[in-house]
């Protein structure tokens, strides 16, 4: 059994709909998974947030042009009256969900409800052209079956026998087509795996039924060794390993959600990226197997805030830090970076939810200060911690940029540095010359 996750470009328009069909469809089984139309859950989040900030009017205005471009959608991927009539029955129902929503007083948890529904309707429209081909589908709820726990996190035995339980009548069905992003929270309540969560629900289904292989169909051949996005001229990786993957997804390459590649290591379920644009490009394989590379890519994670605290105390104290640690644990923050000198201590946090009520905390223990707008620049490479030379390269390359931390060793395939923001792009065009040989041309690293 293989697992096939199609991102939103990939289903962005009737045409490309129709060639994920067209993909898929080889007889051998496989589960598929599918985003939300491109653009969809961006308006979603833009309905929601203007019922949270009470402008009814404005939502329904929004949840309109939704109707408008869904109604386009249907009459350009349903060959015949008939399933154009099935499709608008089923956004209906949608439509009507949403506006009862934007009639009552908004709670929170309505937002996960309307963010859910750009991946149901991706998927009910697909199944439909799927039947209107005459091509054997069955869809799989995702929140029949995806849930996470009380610490909001995969429920990965729960996922299992949830699946196991669905899939136990096969007969004469090859495809099975469910939602990414969504799932249920540990009271059963409508809730998502964040944004680009479509892939972590794919590599969770592929690990939790130990599949051959998790696809991860976007619009791009592979990662890249940096951001295609900032960086011109980079180029696809063949292969890499988890680690070197789940580092460049966790540290900002937006190709992968940030965690997804830990369930898929997990159970050695190896992940192919492949591109519906170019679908005989070879992509990516992710695999226990390394890049052989020295480095093999940089990513960059923004929104990045620095937390420093200086005390005497710390020096030559044991305690202090875990002191430090246990304020972060209460205000639920994970820290990205550390660094420490004899009496202060430097983190990184990319959530201030909770920043004023953490500086607060903080403040028993020393002079504490923080900077908003950094971002968090991540090399990575195949086994760093036997090279040589590298990290030469890498300062040589930032020489005109102010270093906020540097961080290495935490792990064998990754240095990290941290710097504003405004440095951002600088610094990766920098070490893209020089790493990996290409020269700026002059004026161009501004
Ligand atoms: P999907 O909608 O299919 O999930 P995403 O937009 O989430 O697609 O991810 C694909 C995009 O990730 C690419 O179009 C590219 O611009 C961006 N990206 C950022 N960093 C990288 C990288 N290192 N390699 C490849 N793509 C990257
Ligand atoms: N539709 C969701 C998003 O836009 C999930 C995904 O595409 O992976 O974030
Ligand atoms: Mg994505």
């Amino acid at each position: 059994m293989k697992i096939l996750k199609f991102g939103g470009t990939s289903v962005g328009s009737a045409e490309r709909m129709r060639a994920v069909a067209e993909l898929i469809h080889d007889d051998q089984p496989k589960i598929v998974v599918l985003s939300a139309v491109s653009g969809t859950t961006n308006k979603l989040v833009a309905l929601a947030d203007s019922l949270l900030q009470g402008k009814r009017e404005q939502a329904t205005a929004q949840l309109g042009e939704l109707e408008k471009e869904y109604r386009k959608f249907v009459d350009e991927l349903l060959p015949s009256a008939f399933y154009q009539r099935r499709a608008e029955m089923v956004l209906s129902t949608i439509w009507d969900q949403i506006r009862s929503l934007t009639q009552k007083e908004f709670i929170p948890s309505y937002e996960k409800v309307i963010l859910a529904q750009g991946e149901l309707i991706s998927t009910e429209l697909f199944h439909l052209y799927l039947e209107s081909q005459s091509v054997p589908s069955r869809l799989l709820p995702a929140l029949d079956f995806m849930r996470t726990d009380e610490q909001g996190d995969p429920d990965l035995s729960y996922i299992l026998e949830e699946l196991e339980h669905l899939l136990s009548d096969r007969t004469g069905v090859p495809y099975f087509i469910t939602q990414g992003y969504i799932c249920r929270n540990c009271n059963g309540e409508i809730d998502n795996l964040q944004r680009g969560g479509s892939d972590y629900s794919a590599t969770l289904i592929g690990a939790a039924l130990e599949a051959d292989e998790i696809q991860i169909w976007t619009d791009i051949d592979g990662i890249h060794n940096n951001d295609p996005r900032i960086v011109d001229k980079t180029f696809p990786l063949r292969k890499v390993s988890y680690r070197e993957a789940a580092e460049l997804a966790y540290f900002g390459a937006k190709i992968l959600h940030p965690t997804c590649v830990i369930p898929a290591e997990q159970a050695q379920v190896p992940i192919r990226l492949k591109n519906t644009f170019a679908p005989e490009a070879p992509g990516t394989l992710i695999s226990s197997e390394g890049s052989g590379r020295s480095i093999t890519a940089i990513a960059a994670k923004d929104g990045v805030t620095a937390i420093k605290i200086r005390s005497g105390r710390m020096m030559n104290a044991y305690g202090f830090l875990r002191q430090v640690f246990s304020v972060f644990e209460q205000f639920q923050t994970p820290i990205d970076m550390i660094t420490t000198s004899e009496v202060a201590v430097s983190l990184t946090i990319d959530n201030n939810t909770y920043l004023d009520a953490i500086i607060g905390a903080l403040e028993p223990f020393g002079e504490v200060s923080y900077e908003t707008e950094q971002t968090i620049i991540c090399i990575v490479g195949d086994h760093l911690h036997r090279q040589t030379g590298f990290t030469r390269d890498i300062f040589d390359a930032l020489e005109d940029i102010p270093l906020r931390m540097v961080s290495y060793g935490g792990s064998n395939n990754n240095l990290s540095i941290l710097v504003a923001s405004s440095y951002k792009k600088l610094a990766l065009k920098s070490l893209n010359a020089q790493l990996f040989g290409q020269r700026l041309s002059v004026g161009e690293h501004v």
